[in-house]
């Protein structure tokens, strides 16, 4: 019998999981081929989310969690959801029921059909403003055409990962993550699938606008290097231009003499270029900082305490990064 596990990044989720188990339980009743478990991957919570998952474990026997020492922020809590998620597929679902479990039933049906990777793209978004819908439109619609990779916009997290696309994840252990450019990076048989998202069933969206920013140029710099390269390219048009300016403005002079005007066109050159000096400089930090960060090649988390039984037998996977560097040196 084939084994999925149901990964659920938590972070203060407390209100929301008593429903949601619930909720998945009576999905799954309707799925017997196979056996299930839930991974919570406990975000450093500052509420109740890891007791109120132990509470529910005494009720729930599929709950199994892994608690991370600290909030690391959610694409580092899927990483973690990889390593430890024992099923011969995995299903990535947010803890909040904006996406609708009763689809895995459908991701099920392609991952038989031997689709490796399951993704539901959202059609409509009930409760999120018309802001923040068309800031995500346009900054996907801004990425594609930035890299030669496939971009998949509005596919989220929501996907069905067969254990081909898990090993392949599990590898890529960046710090700065950005795990919706791995899956189209990874490869693999891809399937696509819509559905409506909800609204939050209970509790807040972490997420802020100084998060999403930050997210967007992660993004934007682990897909494409095309913000480095671009200001070359500035600088030939600028170039090129003040020569046709410098040009015009000696011929002027020669031709009529000169007077002490011409100081706004001045100021306005230096303030211009110094701006666009300005931003080069920010962009080539952005990447010298991403540089920085996975020079020192720490693990991109730690775990502080995990369930006491894991849902099969074996032993949960070791990270053993150090290890395997150390015997390459050998
Ligand atoms: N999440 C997490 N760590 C964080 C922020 C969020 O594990 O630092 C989880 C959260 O518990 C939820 C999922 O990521 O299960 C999506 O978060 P949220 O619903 O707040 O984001 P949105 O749906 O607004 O994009
Ligand atoms: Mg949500």
């Amino acid at each position: 019998m084939k084994h999925l596990t149901i990964l659920i990044p938590a972070y203060n989720e407390e209100d929301v999981l008593p429903a949601l188990l619930e909720r998945l339980e009576r999905v799954i009743a309707f799925i017997p081929k196979y056996t299930f478990d839930y991974l919570f991957v406990n975000d450093g919570s500052t509420d109740r989310t890891l007791e109120v998952l132990k509470e529910l474990s005494h009720q729930y026997d599929k709950i199994r969690y892994i608690d991370l020492s600290r909030n690391f922020g959610k694409e580092t809590a899927m990483l973690a959801g990889f390593d430890y998620a024992k099923g011969d597929a995995v299903v990535v679902l947010d803890a909040d029921l904006q996406q609708p479990p009763e689809f895995i039933h459908e991701m099920i049906h392609w991952w038989e059909k031997g689709y490796d990777d399951v993704y539901a793209v959202r059609a409509t978004r009930e409760g999120e403003s018309r802001l923040k819908e068309w800031t995500s439109k346009t900054y996907y619609k801004l990425i594609q055409k930035m890299t030669a990779d496939k971009v998949y916009p509005l596919a989220g997290d929501f996907r069905l990962l067969d254990r081909k696309c898990i090993e392949a994840l599990k590898q890529l252990r960046e710090n700065e993550r950005y795990t919706k450019g791995m899956y189209g990076w990874i490869g693999f048989r891809k399937k696509e699938m819509t559905y409506h998202a909800d609204s939050r069933a209970a509790g807040e969206t972490k997420w802020k606008w100084s998060s999403l920013f930050k997210l967007a140029v992660d993004g934007l710099t682990s897909y494409s290097t095309v913000p480095l390269k671009i200001w070359s390219y500035i600088g030939i048009v600028i170039s090129f231009m003040s020569f046709v300016f410098l040009a015009y403005e000696i011929g002027k002079t020669l031709l009529y003499g000169t007077d002490v005007a011409g100081y706004p066109t001045l100021l306005a050159a230096i303030l211009f270029l110094g701006g666009i000096q300005l931003i080069s400089l920010g962009v080539m930090g952005e990447y010298l900082g991403r540089v920085f960060i996975e020079t020192k090649g720490r693990p991109p988390y730690f775990i502080r305490e995990q369930s006491e039984e894991p849902v099969m037998s074996e032993k949960p996977i070791e990270l053993d990064r150090k290890k395997d560097t150390l015997d390459d040196v050998d």
